[in-house]
């Protein structure tokens, strides 16, 4: 037996525990994060990295078990504490991970795990795993944003199926997935929000038609989506018909929680520092300023597992989403700005336009579209300004 001077040197058990659990997470991403995967990581741009390698990614972390941490162990989570879903995220960010096209895992998969009908369960949730099947969200119109309310694509029920006819647009990735879940008019309630439905579509429906959308960069990152007399059957619908507006409210918190997490904020603060510290002797106030970003940061990431320590947050909660959403993008975003100034001239998108070139000017501009694309974030999912309303509503109620 031990000397209790011995046992007083041994670290307690939990921080043991810690330990093995982050070599096996480093030993796993040694192997499966390729310098591929890696590059496709740090050019991450818009909502999700390289489609391929986002492909790629999914199928590793799905053949060691680790696809969907936050979900249930009955249903294919991990299992893991939320300590370890922390260090698991927080290993992948640093590691320069793909952001994967996960709006299957992170947002549907747990709303059919709570509001899915079994045989929706059975069919969806082994397909969102593997990676066989991408959803994109068709909520927004035209004429439906953040008065999401206002929607007006129309599906009529005839019989065993739905008829739907309207347009969805900024559909992110719609050209790459296989379904989208999306929220429709079946009624013209007393209030907008009654009278819609959530609907679970395949994308190679007769009569639907996907159409691109460039974005400023040239890139093609959302769509149009138009349906035109497209049948969905009535078992693919998720909740009661007219009661829409209770499942997509569901879908809206599980999206916002995990929109910009703090990982990934980590991951642009590293990027950060290396800018500033390259410049500290000049600007020395650019290292007061990361300081303090990094306080808030660590901030963050104790909000994040208080609200979440299942990893999804609780259905009661109305406000801790939408400000995981509003301090997560928002943090991002002064981050992104900070590298910005501290690229300084070379992050300016004209000189490769008036013929400056070299190693310097090249990533300026990656630091300046790295910038101006989390601009988005506080855009999609809901902007900040409906955050707040979300928030300031939920607390006056409270
Ligand atoms: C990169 C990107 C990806 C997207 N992907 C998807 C997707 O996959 N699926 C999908 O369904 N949608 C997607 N969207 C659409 C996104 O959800 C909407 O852009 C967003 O909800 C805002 O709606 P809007 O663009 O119509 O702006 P508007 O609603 O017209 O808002 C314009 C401005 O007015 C402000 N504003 C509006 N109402 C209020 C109010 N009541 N109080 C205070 N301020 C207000 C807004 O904050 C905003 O600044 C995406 C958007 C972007 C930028």
């Amino acid at each position: 037996m031990a000397s209790p001077a011995a046992q007083a040197a041994q670290p307690p058990p939990e921080i043991m525990d810690e330990a093995a659990f982050l070599r096996e997470v480093r030993a796993f991403l040694s192997q499966a994060l390729t310098p591929d995967l890696r590059e496709a990581g740090r050019d991450t741009l818009g909502v999700h990295a390289d489609i391929e390698a986002c492909r790629i990614w999914h199928q590793r972390l799905y053949a060691r078990g680790w696809i969907a941490p936050a979900w249930p162990k009955a249903w294919g989570g991990t299992g893991w504490t939320p300590r370890q879903r922390f260090l698991f995220d927080r290993e992948c960010a640093l590691n320069d991970a793909p952001v994967l096209f996960a709006g299957g895992v992170r947002s549907l998969g747990p709303l059919l795990i709570e509001m899915g009908t079994a045989l929706q369960q059975q069919r969806y949730l082994p397909a969102i795993l593997s990676g066989q099947d991408l959803w994109c969200q068709g909520f927004s119109e035209p004429g439906a944003g953040s008065d999401l309310a206002a929607i007006s694509t129309r599906a009529t029920l005839e019989g065993d199926h739905y008829r739907v006819n309207g347009t969805k647009i900024w559909t992110t990735g719609a050209h790459h997935a296989n379904r989208m879940f999306a929220i429709v008019r079946t009624a013209d309630g007393e209030r907008r929000q009654q009278g819609l439905t959530f609907l679970l579509i395949d994308m190679d429906s007769p009569g639907l038609t996907v159409s691109p959308i460039l974005g400023l960069a040239g890139d093609h990152e959302f769509n149009q989506v138009f349906f035109d007399d497209v049948r969905v059957p009535v078992a693919s619908r998720v909740g009661a018909q007219d009661d829409g507006w209770t499942v997509a409210k569901r879908l809206m918190q599980l999206a916002r929680s995990n929109n910009t997490p703090a990982a990934l904020v980590r991951r642009a603060l590293r990027r950060a520092a290396q800018a500033v510290v390259a410049v500290a002797d000049q600007e020395p106030s650019l290292r007061m300023r990361l300081a303090g970003l990094e306080i808030e940061l660590d901030a963050f990431e104790q909000a994040e597992l208080a609200a979440c320590p299942t990893g999804l947050p609780r259905p009661s909660d109305q406000t801790a989403p939408s400000m995981l959403k509003l301090i997560g993008t928002e943090l991002h975003q002064r981050i992104a700005e900070l590298t910005a100034q501290a690229a300084g001239p070379y992050a300016a998108a004209s000189l490769g336009a008036v013929g400056l070139a070299g190693e310097a000017v090249d990533r300026g501009a990656r630091i300046m579209a790295k910038h101006l694309a989390v601009r988005a974030a506080s855009i999609y999912s809901g902007s900040s300004e409906t955050q707040r309303n979300v928030i300031a509503q939920s607390l006056l109620k409270g």
